[in-house]
């Protein structure tokens, strides 16, 4: 039988028109401020794709970029967006230059504005099943289980950063999946993925999983972005899984255009909660 293709492109629009009704209802436009430190060239592509995804959905994004600025300089710059009533999200571009600490300087976002959900208090209520705004990967991957109709069964996750494996695992258990964490260190990986229904590999190298490590009724999620001879390719060796599973999702166009929608719909939800605080 032919293996189901995943696209993420479809979901990505319904949740976009979703958004614009969304913020019809709230009468104003949500504003999101990113702060990128240096030009990382990743990171200004990733800013600009939320500049324009926001300006076709109404939200406006602005990019406030810094050579340099030092760390309690952006401290006081975080406290002074906290306070304003006119921005409704902050985040902070990743990677940092050497000295700042990610972790440390996106605890001072409030929560309610922190719509990479990186802080600990955000993450904190992920862990005790009382989400609000959680990281865009980790929902895009339960954005495609659940539309293509994928619910309480066992997955895989080859990932424990605090940006997708972690609060991806805490989402899959809120949403009683019996979930298996699998790491650098953990020993044949395989046992995990060919037992489980759903693998979801995010670890950053090209053809990581290959058909012999899944069996013929998974569901791939692949999150990997990686850059080979100019081609954006994911960890799943396409060509080779595809011949041995139910379903896998693209590189691109799987994954990916998801994320991006809802780094902007925590920014709708930001503005719903602000507003309904006032
Ligand atoms: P990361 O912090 O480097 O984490 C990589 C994870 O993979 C770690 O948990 C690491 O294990 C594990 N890993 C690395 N090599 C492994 C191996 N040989 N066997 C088993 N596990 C291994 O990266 P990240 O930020 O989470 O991102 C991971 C990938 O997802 C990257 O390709 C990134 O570009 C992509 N990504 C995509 C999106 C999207 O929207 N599609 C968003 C974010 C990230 P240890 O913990 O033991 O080191």
């Amino acid at each position: 039988m032919a293996v189901r293709i995943l696209s993420g492109e479809e979901i990505a629009e319904k949740k976009a028109n979703d958004l614009r009704a969304r913020i019809e209802n709230l009468g104003l436009e949500p504003s999101l401020k990113l702060i990128q430190i240096g030009n990382d060239e990743a990171a200004s592509i990733y800013a600009r794709a939320k500049i324009r995804r926001g300006k076709k959905i109404g939200i406006d994004v602005d990019l406030e970029r810094y050579d340099e600025i030092s760390v309690s300089d952006l401290l006081r710059r975080i406290k002074d967006i906290a306070a304003d009533p006119t921005i409704n999200g902050l985040m902070i571009e990743n990677p940092l230059p050497k000295g700042f600490d990610y972790y440390e300087i996106v605890k001072e976002i409030p929560y309610y504005k922190d719509v990479d959900a990186l802080s600990p208090y955000n993450q904190g209520l992920i862990a005790l099943n009382r989400e609000f705004l959680v990281p865009a990967t980790p929902r895009a991957v339960i954005d495609i289980l659940d539309h293509y109709g994928y619910h309480e069964t066992t997955v895989t996750v080859i990932n424990r950063s605090p940006v997708v494996g972690r609060p991806l695992s805490m989402m899959l258990l809120n949403r009683n999946y019996t979930v298996s964490v699998c790491h650098s260190k953990t020993q044949n990986i395989a046992a995990y993925t060919k037992n489980a229904k759903v693998v979801v590999v995010a670890v950053g190298r090209p053809g990581f999983l290959n058909g012999s490590m899944v069996s013929g009724d998974s569901v791939v999620v692949d999150v990997g972005i990686n850059y080979v001879n100019d081609r954006v390719v994911g960890d799943a060796d396409f060509e080779d899984v595809s011949k041995h599973v139910e379903a896998v999702t693209p590189v691109p166009g799987g994954v990916g255009p998801i994320t991006a929608t809802n780094i902007l719909e925590n920014v709708v939800r930001a503005a719903e909660f602000q507003k309904m605080m006032k």
